[in-house]
C-alpha cells in the first residue's frame, strides 16, 4: 500500500511539476495559465502525447516534434524535482496514511501545506535561476502559508503564553541578517527577495533548523560560485576550449550576480528531509 501511494505521489508531483513549468514560463507575461502549450520556436500547438511529464522530453530527445528546435531542460528538471519532492513529503508523513486510527485533520492540512510550499519553492528556484529575481507573489504566498504552518504547529495552550508567541519571531529573526546585508550593500550582495524568502524559511522550519538551512545554503552557494569562477577562468585555456566548446558559459567573476535563493532552498530541503543540523543542537521537529 505504501509503495502504491509512493508511486501515486511521485506521478502526482510530475504532473504538478508540468503545471509549475507553465507558471514559471508565463508568470509576469500577461498570459493566462489556461490555454494550450505552444512550441516557443515554431508556435505549433503541442499534442497531449508530447506533454507527458518527464517522459516526453526524452522520447522527443529534447527537441520539438515539428521544427526540431531544442526544448529547455527546465521542463524535465522541474517535473523530476517536483515528483521527488512530493515523494519525499509523502515519506515524511507516511504514518498519516498507515495509521490505524484517524489522526487530527490538522496533520493532513500540514501535509498539504508542505506539498504546496515545495511547489512554490520549485517555482522560486527556477524563476530565480532564469531571471535572477524572485517573483513577489510566489514568495509572499510561501511566507503566508509558512506563518500559518507555524501557528498550526504551536499548541493552542502555548499560543496565549510567551513560549508559543516566541515562535512567531522565528521568521523575522532568520530574515534579519539577510535584510541587513541587503540594506548595507544597497542590494549589491543579495536581493531583498532573499530576505523575504528567509522570512518564510524561518517560519517553515522554525528557528534553529532554519539557521542550519541558511548556513548550508550559503556554503553550497559559495562552493558553486567558486567552482563557476574556476571553470570560467579555465575555459579560456586551449584544452578547455576544445573540451567545453559545446557549452559557452558567460564569464563568471567575483562581481558576477549569483542567485542565492536556489541555494537557500536546497539548504531548506536538506534540513527538512535529512535533518541536517549545523547549529550543534539536535534538530527537533514537532511533527
Ligand atoms: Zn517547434
Amino acid at each position: 500500500m505504501e509503495l502504491l501511494l509512493g508511486v501515486f505521489f511521485f506521478i502526482l508531483g510530475a504532473i504538478v511539476g508540468s503545471f509549475l513549468n507553465v507558471v514559471i514560463l508565463r508568470y509576469h507575461t500577461g498570459k493566462t495559465l489556461l490555454g494550450r502549450s505552444h512550441c516557443s520556436s515554431c508556435g505549433r500547438v503541442i499534442a497531449w502525447h508530447d506533454l507527458i511529464p518527464i517522459l516526453s522530453f526524452f522520447l522527443l530527445r529534447g527537441r520539438c516534434r515539428f521544427c526540431k528546435s531544442k526544448l529547455s531542460v527546465q521542463y524535465p528538471l522541474v517535473e523530476m524535482a517536483t515528483a521527488l519532492l512530493f515523494l519525499g513529503v509523502f515519506l515524511r508523513y507516511s504514518a498519516l496514511f498507515s495509521s490505524p486510527y484517524p489522526l487530527p485533520a490538522a496533520y493532513y492540512l500540514i501535509f498539504l501545506i508542505d506539498l504546496l510550499s515545495f511547489c512554490l519553492l520549485v517555482v522560486i528556484t527556477a524563476y530565480d535561476l532564469k531571471h535572477k529575481i524572485i517573483p513577489n507573489l510566489i514568495v509572499y504566498l510561501f511566507v503566508s502559508i509558512s506563518f500559518i504552518r507555524t501557528i498550526m504547529l504551536t499548541p493552542t495552550a502555548n499560543l496565549i503564553h510567551f513560549s508559543g508567541l516566541v515562535h512567531l519571531l522565528d521568521g523575522p529573526l532568520v530574515a534579519l541578517p539577510l535584510f541587513l546585508l541587503w540594506l548595507f550593500s544597497r542590494g549589491r550582495w543579495i536581493g531583498l527577495g532573499d530576505a523575504k524568502l528567509s522570512l518564510g524559511i524561518g517560519w517553515f522550519l522554525t528557528l534553529l533548523p532554519a539557521v542550519s538551512a541558511e548556513v548550508i545554503g550559503f556554503w553550497i552557494g559559495a562552493i558553486v560560485g567558486l567552482l563557476l569562477i574556476a571553470v570560467s577562468k579555465l575555459e579560456h585555456t586551449p584544452l578547455a576550449r576544445r573540451l567545453f566548446s559545446r557549452w559557452r558559459l558567460s564569464p563568471v567573476t567575483l562581481k558576477s550576480e549569483m542567485p542565492l535563493a536556489p541555494f537557500l532552498i536546497i539548504g531548506l530541503a536538506l534540513v527538512y528531509f535529512l535533518g541536517f543540523d549545523v547549529t550543534g543542537f539536535a534538530v527537533m521537529f514537532t511533527t
